[in-house]
């Protein structure tokens, strides 16, 4: 294993997939870092935090980020949050994502109904992680180099955020299980996958100027970003579902 520098300031650090490879039930966890500050995107499953924390000291060195922004409780972006904080890093999540990952919460977060899917082995269980500390929606903050404002996206579960970084005049969002590459998005059959609302954060999400595009899965897109945006919002605006991920 070891960290896969995407741009100056960006690294998967850990995933299903790539030389970052955690476990093959992870999301893309993603490190933003200028060289003495940053920030964690997304902790996997924890099936794979033993690695995912060694290609984190393989970029920072002895230094420690600000912490772990989860974008959403689905286990494969949340799941490592309470692995996260047992090795020192806080975690940052919305009001939603904390209370749900406070009590491991198996309904709210779909776990139960993922794991009878087989989307995770029979028996990955989500760990509490109690004292996840709340983002509220809007808020900016300075970390080091970069600016990061918080964004509530709801629509492909309740309580999504995604991340809004802006770094010497480059935008990049980072968008969770929200928007992929290609403009696709990534609807499943559970309770709180709500498409009219998912339809609502897409087409504010074209409003911004994003340059670049880290998903939670799959590709990133590295130049004008928003044209894959607005192909979502478009599509969304005729009231049609955009391609999703899960099955294109
Ligand atoms: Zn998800």
């Amino acid at each position: 294993m070891t960290a896969r520098r995407i741009t100056d300031t960006v690294w998967a650090v850990g995933g299903s997939s790539g030389p970052e490879r955690t476990s093959d039930h992870d999301g893309i966890q993603y490190l933003l870092w200028d060289g003495t500050d940053g920030l964690l995107i997304d902790v996997g499953t924890g099936l794979g935090a033993d690695a995912w924390l060694a290609n984190v000291g393989e970029v920072c060195a002895d230094a420690t980020p600000f912490g772990a922004f989860v974008s959403h409780y689905h286990a494969d972006h949340a799941g490592g949050a309470a692995a996260a904080m047992h090795a020192g890093i806080d975690v940052y999540a919305g009001s939603v994502t904390a209370a749900a990952l406070a009590t491991a919460d198996e309904q709210a977060t779909s776990l139960e109904r993922a794991r009878r899917a087989g989307v995770y082995p029979e028996d990955y269980r989500l760990a509490a992680a109690p004292d996840v500390r709340i983002l509220p929606d809007a808020s900016a903050l300075t970390i080091g180099s970069f600016t990061v404002t918080v964004l509530d996206a709801p629509g492909h579960c309740d309580g999504h955020l995604v991340f809004l970084v802006d770094h010497y005049g480059r935008r990049s969002l980072f968008s969770g299980d929200t928007l992929f590459s290609g403009g696709r998005v990534s609807i499943q059959a559970i309770p709180d996958c709500r498409l009219d609302l998912y339809s609502d954060t897409v087409r504010g999400l074209a409003e911004l100027e994003v340059d670049e595009l880290f998903p939670g899965h799959g590709e990133p897109v590295l130049a004008d970003a928003s044209v894959d945006i607005a192909r979502a919002a478009e599509s969304f605006r005729r009231l049609v579902p955009p391609p999703n991920i899960l099955t294109a």
